[in-house]
């Protein structure tokens, strides 16, 4: 669905070809919106700065084939920050009250003020 997009570097910001920091600053805390959601993380002590960090959903009980192949395919692409140190991904399951359950990643935007690479991959993978 993308077409390549030119190599140039946004002024003020390290975005290579289409700028994404305001879609960081949008997905940034987006769980704030989520009141039906038992998700404890940003309460329980488990992140730091839980205002820098996104949830995203890849699947849920309902999914076709076609979304849980493209969940597997997301999950080894976020793979190898999930298992850092100090990771800037973490694996969900959440119960919810429609869907039985949905799966889906706590991923870190920003990182120190800057867009982690882990948010980089997500967006990337989106646009497939
Ligand atoms: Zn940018």
């Amino acid at each position: 669905m993308t077409t390549k997009t030119l190599q140039i570097e946004c002024a003020g910001c390290h975005c290579v070809g289409e700028c994404i920091c305001d879609a960081a600053r949008e997905a940034a805390g987006n769980w704030r919106d989520f009141d039906s959601f038992a998700w404890t993380r940003p309460f329980d002590g488990s992140l730091e700065n839980p205002d820098d960090w996104t949830i995203v959903y890849t699947h849920n009980r309902d999914s076709d084939l076609i979304e849980v192949s493209n969940a597997s395919v997301v999950a080894e692409e976020l793979a190898p920050f999930v298992e850092s140190d100090n990771p800037d991904v973490i694996s969900e399951s959440h119960s919810h009250w429609m869907c039985g359950w949905i799966d889906g990643f706590t991923i870190r935007v920003f990182r120190d003020g800057a867009i982690t690479a882990a948010y980089r991959k997500w967006l990337e993978l989106l646009d497939k």
